[in-house]
């Protein structure tokens, strides 16, 4: 194909609640059938992108806690192998839904791969000093929680708190970046990817996890992504959210991106590293990032609902 008859790179990050959303207690069917609603639209896409899918695993995560934790008789797991486990998991689920969207459009089989995906994160980041991340299921009072675990107040109640390091590099950017310019739908990257500390040519896995929105700005700024889209359970980021002020932004260039994420709009731990995954995008190159809800990605592809990030606005 002609260069510029080559297709742009479209990544889509799926929220946790693309699988399990509020209220649900997550079966498998419903899990299944939560799944359709944004891959069914990734599916129609595929003519007009070539794909890269990442996804986070929060809500899974927490549910192999509480699985290891309810018998005492089978050796704990750290979390980089609950990460990798989701990985498999959540890569076998998209995968075979997407298989079966593109089977219902009637489209030729359409090569999709998932692959076990390593981040590399510096030891020396300051996130190994406290775990502030909240994962798994909310107890609403703290003697409820189990024990062993820090624990972080959030807005619903308590929950575990794990360390969260920044990613530095993701290590199959090489092997993506081939498998996208061959026209693979490319799952990766699962639950912001498993967490490694690079010792000379080995790597080593460490009890952490990375936050799946970071680790999709970084896969974008390494592999060469035209499009980012970050699909959650709000329809995009609003100014003084949950408050009778509350207004969903529209278009928002960079510098007012950096300026609302500076004046506390955006919280860490849920919209705060989604804005700061838009505007890494921007900086590293990206031409739009837009952040959706799951059942409104193509609607947010073509402008017109979301919160649309660009460079500047006219
Ligand atoms: P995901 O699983 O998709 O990563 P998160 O729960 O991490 O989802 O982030 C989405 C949540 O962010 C929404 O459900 C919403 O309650 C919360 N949120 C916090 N601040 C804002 C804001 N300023 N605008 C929109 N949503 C916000
Ligand atoms: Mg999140």
């Amino acid at each position: 194909m002609p260069p510029k008859m080559q297709k742009p790179v479209l990544l889509v990050a799926l929220g946790g609640n693309a699988l399990i959303r509020k209220g649900q207690t997550g079966t498998l069917s419903e899990q299944f059938e939560n799944l359709a609603v944004p891959v069914r639209q990734i599916a129609r896409l595929t003519p007009l992108y070539k794909i890269i899918i990442t996804h986070g695993n929060a809500p899974q995560v927490g549910s192999l806690l509480l699985q290891q934790e309810s018998c005492p008789a089978v050796p704990k797991l750290p979390l980089e192998i609950l990460v990798a486990q989701t990985q498999g998991w959540l890569g076998y689920m998209i995968e075979s839904t997407l298989d079966s969207g593109l089977m219902e459009l009637g489209s030729p089989s359409h090569p999709l791969v998932s692959l076990i995906s390593y981040v590399v994160v510096d030891p020396a980041d300051p996130a190994f000093s406290a775990p502030t991340k909240p994962i798994g299921p909310v107890y609403r009072r703290k003697k409820d929680a189990p024990s062993g675990y820090p624990l972080v107040k959030t807005p619903k109640g308590y929950r575990r708190a794990v360390v969260s390091p920044r990613p530095v590099t993701i290590v199959e950017k090489r092997e993506i970046r081939r498998l996208v310019e061959e026209d693979f739908i490319v799952i990766c990257c699962g639950g912001g990817g498993i967490p490694v500390i690079r010792e000379g040519r080995a790597f080593s896995g460490v009890d952490a996890v990375i936050d799946k929105d970071l680790a999709s700005a970084k896969l974008a700024e390494e592999v060469g992504v035209d499009t980012f889209v970050i699909a959650t359970d709000v329809p995009g980021a609003a100014l003084d959210y949950g408050s009778e002020r509350e207004r969903f932004l529209k278009t928002v260039s960079l510098e007012r991106a950096i300026r609302y994420l500076a004046a506390g709009h955006f919280p860490d731990g849920s919209m705060g590293p989604k804005v700061e995954a838009c505007i890494q995008f921007l900086k590293t190159g990206g031409k739009r990032a837009v952040i959706t809800s799951v059942d409104a990605i193509e609607k947010g592809l073509e402008g017109n609902t979301g919160t649309q990030f660009f460079l500047s606005v006219p």
